[in-house]
């Protein structure tokens, strides 16, 4: 296998990249400007030594705890439950909340083997205690699985007294946080339903 169609393989694996795309990229890089090579490369392999999670919170940081769980302006009564890192950025992106986050790292998915266990939800219960949360608003994806695991944090959370609310509004049904745009992020974080274990 030659470099080029090493590397061409190596980008076809990247979202959203099809095969013609990868060998339209490699092309491009061949002719592009050595620094510029030099730099992507270096900023590729920097990421993964830089960037980790958070201990508090599990977003993806480059000092831990992260600037949004030392942030003493954040609204600390309130904990924002999402899939993944990226569901932060896009929730931040919508100017729409002051509270803090809690990254789950998945979803209940009993067909992927899945269980609560495998997901950061004592840490979560630790924080309930640790900072006096009020409001727990679970936003997770609208897919079963979202909602099942919404369900199980409803119930979990209902018995310690907690006050719950569901991210809804203007999601589309099986879709996903991380591609809505900003304006219904907003608005469904305006427009946020509580939750009971009751429904
Ligand atoms: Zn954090």
């Amino acid at each position: 296998m030659t470099i080029l169609d090493s590397l061409t393989e190596a980008l076809s694996r990247l979202p959203g990249i099809g095969k013609k795309s990868a060998v339209r990229i490699a092309y491009y890089l061949l002719q592009a400007d050595s620094a510029y090579n030099e730099r992507l490369a270096t900023e590729i392999r920097e990421l993964k030594n830089r960037i980790r999670r958070c201990s508090v919170c599990g977003n993806y940081t480059e000092h831990d705890p992260c600037d949004i769980c030392t942030d003493p302006s954040r609204d600390r009564a309130t904990i924002c439950v999402v899939e993944q890192p990226q569901d932060v950025a896009v929730l931040e992106a919508s100017r729409e909340y002051r509270g803090l986050y809690h990254v789950l790292g998945g979803v209940i998915s009993p067909i992927d083997g899945v269980g609560p266990e495998d997901l950061s939800i004592s840490t979560l219960v630790g924080r309930l205690h640790e900072e006096g949360v009020q409001e727990v608003i679970l936003a997770t994806n609208p897919t079963v699985e979202g909602d099942t695991t919404a369900l199980y944090l409803v119930r979990m959370l209902e018995k310690r007294g907690v006050k719950t609310s569901r991210l809804a509004l203007g999601l589309p049904v099986g879709g996903d946080i991380e591609y809505a745009d900003r304006l219904t992020i907003a608005r469904s974080l305006r427009g946020r339903t509580p939750l009971s274990a009751d429904e």
